[in-house]
Parts: C-alpha cells; sequence; structure tokens
C-alpha cells in the first residue's frame, strides 16, 4: 500500500492498482456491507478493512491522499491505526492553500437500536463520548476525547482492536478475522488478555473510538460537532453517517482556517492538509 499527496479538494480516494487504478472515494454513497471491518464498493470493486487507515487520517489531519493497494484488503498491521500515523510523520504532513472544507452539524441526528446508540450533535470542534459495555473481562468503559486538541497520535493511535478467545472459532469459520492472531489484536480470555500487557487500561473503548473516527470519516470531510456513542459498532457508526448524508438540512459545509492566519499570512485562509511526501505501509 502506497500513499500519495493529492490537491486540496480531492478528499480520501482508495486507488486499485491492481484494476486499472480504478478509483474509489471515501465517501457514504460507496459503503459497502458491514460487519466486523467496514468496506467500500463501487461498481463491483470492493476494498476491506477501510476504519484504520481512515481514522489514523483524519486523527492527523490528512484532507487529500490517493491510497494506493494492490489488492481489496487494508493491511491489518499491528492492529492499531500506531503504524499508519508513524508513516504519516515520516512522510511529512503539508498545510494546503484552500480552506479546509468540513461538515458543520447543524441539528442532532441520532440512530438507536435496542440498547445501541449512536449520535451527532451540533457543537465546536470534533468531540467523540464512547461508551461500551462488554462481557468480562471488560465491563464498562467510557472515553471522552477532543480530537481538536491534537491527542489522536497519542491517545487513540495505538490503541488495538480485540476479540474473545470464546469467539474464535465461530469467527474463524465464517471466514472473518482471517488473519487475526495475537501479533494483530487483544486477544480476550476469561481472566483478561492472554497476550498483555495493554497499551492503556481502557484500551477496548480507545479503540472503539479509532474506529468511529474512521467509520465517519466517510461523511467525506471532517465532522465538525460532537458524538456521542453508546455500545455502537461499525454498522451503528456507518448508519449514522448515511442518515446524516440523506438529512441535508442537518448539516451545512463551512469552510474552516486549520490555524489563525498569522500577520505575514493574511492573504487566503489556511487549508486542507495533503501528505508532503509519498509515504509506504505495511508488507
Ligand atoms: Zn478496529
Amino acid at each position: 500500500m502506497r500513499l500519495l499527496p493529492a490537491p486540496a479538494g480531492s478528499g480520501i480516494v482508495f486507488r486499485r492498482t491492481d484494476l486499472d487504478n480504478f478509483e474509489i472515494p471515501a465517501i457514504g454513497r460507496n459503503i459497502a456491507k458491514v460487519s466486523y471491518a467496514t468496506s467500500l464498493m463501487r461498481q463491483g470493486v470492493l476494498i476491506s478493512t477501510t476504519e484504520h487507515l481512515l481514522s489514523a487520517l483524519i486523527g492527523m489531519g490528512v484532507d487529500n491522499v490517493i491510497v494506493e493497494l494492490d489488492n481489496l484488503e487494508l493491511p491489518i498491521l499491528d492492529g492499531s491505526a500506531q503504524p499508519y500515523v508513524r508513516a504519516f510523520q515520516s512522510a511529512g504532513i503539508r498545510t494546503q492553500r484552500r480552506r479546509r472544507e468540513t461538515i458543520r452539524v447543524l441539528r442532532p441526528v441520532e440512530v438507536r437500536e435496542g440498547e445501541k446508540f449512536i449520535g451527532v450533535y451540533p457543537g465546536s470542534g470534533y468531540k467523540i463520548l464512547y461508551a461500551i459495555e462488554f462481557p468480562a473481562p471488560i465491563g464498562h468503559q467510557s472515553a471522552c476525547i477532543d480530537l481538536a486538541a491534537e491527542t489522536y497520535g497519542s491517545l487513540i493511535a495505538p490503541a488495538r482492536t480485540f476479540g474473545y478467545k470464546a469467539d474464535e472459532q465461530r469467527l474463524r469459520d465464517m471466514g472473518l478475522i482471517r488473519g487475526a492472531g495475537p501479533e494483530n489484536a487483544i486477544i480476550l480470555g476469561a481472566q483478561g488478555p492472554e497476550n498483555g500487557p495493554l497499551r492503556f487500561d481502557d484500551e477496548y473503548v480507545r479503540h472503539k473510538v479509532l474506529d468511529l473516527i474512521g467509520d465517519l470519516a466517510l461523511a467525506g470531510r471532517r465532522i465538525e460537532g460532537h458524538v456521542v456513542a453508546e455500545r455502537a459498532g461499525h454498522a451503528m457508526h456507518t448508519a449514522l453517517v448515511s442518515r446524516l448524508m440523506k438529512d441535508r438540512s442537518a448539516w451545512e459545509l463551512a469552510h474552516v482556517p486549520m490555524n489563525a492566519p498569522t500577520e505575514e499570512d493574511t492573504s487566503d485562509a489556511l487549508a486542507g492538509n495533503a501528505l508532503a511526501s509519498p509515504a509506504l505501509v505495511g508488507a
């Protein structure tokens, strides 16, 4: 997989180099079937497991990038977004001379399904409150993060995905989690993680925040608003994106400068971000 800088306004676009450079923009219209991971599909062409890369891009403030892939699945790496963040940092991130366009939430949009809930509300910046309730040994965890505070790389990106040992065979039989193992997921036994130590005491809920940021990237632009999620997952996250996209009165496109213009640079406001140079990730 290779990431390339892209012009301002182009957004995040996947490109299948094994299929004549067929492009699939990371937007809600291309959301495919969602279960244990989020996938995109356009004209029958699939890209699967998009959430961790998209999360890293939004979390690190990259608005415009081309993601070249030579197969349908993004690399799982260590099960977190940290390897992506490191790759972006070594490639560098360039501020572009066009103002960043965001989706500014104007009215609440909510999705409820039994005990699962997700909603997005008007508010400045991009804040997320997430609560989970899982069987032991996880139990209840909650986390609150303000993405504008530049905390993503240290507080969210390192959090790994997780799975219960007891579910392993059933998921394998369903053809899911084919490449999953202790190198790329926290494996949970009855007593706790079998491949500890954890990177954070609340690594599980932090990973859910990571996934949420990646799934909400499919709104096509960075969200400006506050998100509340309870017991949600990829299906709920993407359902919120679909509902938000349909309800055109619930949001507006806003142009926000990323940084206040300095005295020397009062010309045009500052801009969205692209990678400064190509970045190679994974095998
Ligand atoms: Zn995940």
